[in-house]
């Protein structure tokens, strides 16, 4: 465990202040880095790929906000474009241009998606799409995957006991225990869990990460995408893809233009909103027209749609043509690839796929979550340390993607390679 609460550097005593104005000191759990034994790192500045933190370290960042910063941190263009929209006026509650361009910018990337509905948070378009499911079938149920993360909806701190097919119990303090009981668990990739969820349960909608990212990543078994579309249209329950992550990144048109599987409703959020606060949901025009005000769902937000949200979003989604999806793709190939080859022989897996990559202290990747709970949690936390000492910015935790993005330069790939490999050996010994 570090000690560096006990140190003199401004994060340590930035933490220390913290700890008496923000539970944990943070206001995001994951931030507190103790998943891999350390206290936090209070951010200064970014730019590009790289983290300045307020001591003067530098470190190439592989979390990028967890997401949202496809371009790198403070990209000119987006930058520029918030700046223009804050001078108009930071928010109106009231209709804009910018919204109309940017919900056109994403139907015309999304395969399903039609009609869409912007929220502030990926949590909120989460709930609001499981209520259109919820009053769309008639039904209350819903099925998740275990180690899959939609936001902190009460319903969906689910977390499955023992068996193939489990009611939701809470897997926090707060939760009713009626909240989860609408909550089916089954374990990822596991087709015979899925069909006998189907089987026992009237499911309103499948919540589904396609490329789940929140256990790190652990892509979908040949088939199972296509699976659960069969299985929502045979029992008339809604797939609802949750793209947060993998929207506007795997593919221009996400997960769901990359495996050809189309939901029903998808869930965005992150790059969507640029590195500022944005999310939506949508699907086709026939579901979507339930919500308020043209349908009897309701839905509302006063920043929706915010203004700055909205430019950089719009910002954002213009930058990335076909040749930034190459260009990711070379970069995540290089960096899997570089972070394989450090790993020499040592019971590492590397997952990826365009824009997100995992490294999991197990030998074989694992296909479901009991597998990623079972790699080793604590080699993964001293390597993290050890590549932090190192100038490279990781996830602080196993079970989370590292977030390549168009501003890692070969330069940056190659010394991340080079301190993995210095980092591996350190954590050996
Ligand atoms: N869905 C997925 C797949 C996510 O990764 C997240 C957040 N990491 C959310 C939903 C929730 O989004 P937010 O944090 O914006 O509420």
């Amino acid at each position: 465990m570090s000690t560096s609460s006990l140190s003199d550097t401004r994060s340590a005593e930035l933490y220390r202040r913290a700890l008496h104005v923000l539970p944990g000191g943070v206001n995001s759990p994951v931030r507190a880095m103790r998943a891999i034994g350390r206290d936090p790192i209070f951010v200064e500045r970014a730019s590009g790929a790289e983290l300045t933190d307020v001591d003067g370290n530098v470190y190439v960042d592989y979390v990028c906000s967890w997401g949202p910063l496809i371009h790198g941190h403070a990209h000119p263009a987006i930058v520029e474009a918030v700046i223009g929209a804050a001078a108009l006026g930071t928010s109106y509650g009231a209709p804009t241009a910018g919204e109309v361009e940017l919900a056109e910018a994403i139907t015309a990337r999304m395969p399903s998606v039609d009609m869409l509905r912007m929220t502030s948070s990926g949590t909120e378009a989460s709930m609001s799409a499981i209520r259109l499911a919820r009053a769309a079938t008639g039904h209350d149920k819903l099925l998740k995957f275990a180690g899959a993360y939609h936001g902190h909806v009460d319903g969906l701190l689910a977390q499955a006991g023992s068996g193939l097919a489990t009611q939701g119990i809470p897997s926090s303090p707060g939760v009713p225990a009626s909240a989860a009981a609408d909550t089916v668990v089954v374990p990822w990739n596991d087709p015979e869990a899925v069909r006998r969820a189907f089987a026992e349960h009237e499911l309103a909608a499948v919540l589904v990460e396609p490329y789940p990212a929140n256990m790190g990543l652990i892509p979908p078994a040949p088939g199972f995408l296509e699976l659960l579309r069969d299985l929502c249209t045979g029992y008339d329950s809604l797939l609802i893809f949750d793209e947060v992550i993998t929207g506007f990144r795997v593919a221009p048109g996400g997960a769901q233009e990359l495996t050809g599987v189309l939901p029903d409703l998808t869930v965005m959020g992150k790059i969507l909103g640029g590195g500022l606060p944005a999310a939506a949901f949508g699907g086709s025009a026939a579901l979507m027209e339930r919500i308020a005000p043209a349908g009897d769902v309701y839905q509302a937000g006063t920043l929706s749609g915010n203004p700055l949200a909205v430019a950089a979003g719009r910002a954002t989604l213009a930058l990335l043509d076909e040749q930034a999806y190459m260009t990711l793709s070379d970069t995540t190939r290089a960096l899997a690839d570089g972070l394989r080859e450090a790993a020499g022989d040592r019971p590492v897996s590397v997952t990826s796929t365009t824009g997100l990559v995992t490294v999991f202290f197990a030998a074989e990747a694992p296909t479901d979550y009991a597998g990623a709970v079972a790699c080793d949690s604590e080699a993964y936390g001293t390597w993290c340390r050890a590549l932090l000492a190192r100038g490279v910015y990781p996830p602080a935790s196993q079970f989370e993607a590292w977030f390549p993005s168009l501003a890692h330069s070969s330069e940056h790939i190659t010394r991340t390679v080079e301190a993995a490999a210095a980092a591996f050996a350190e954590a050996a010994s």
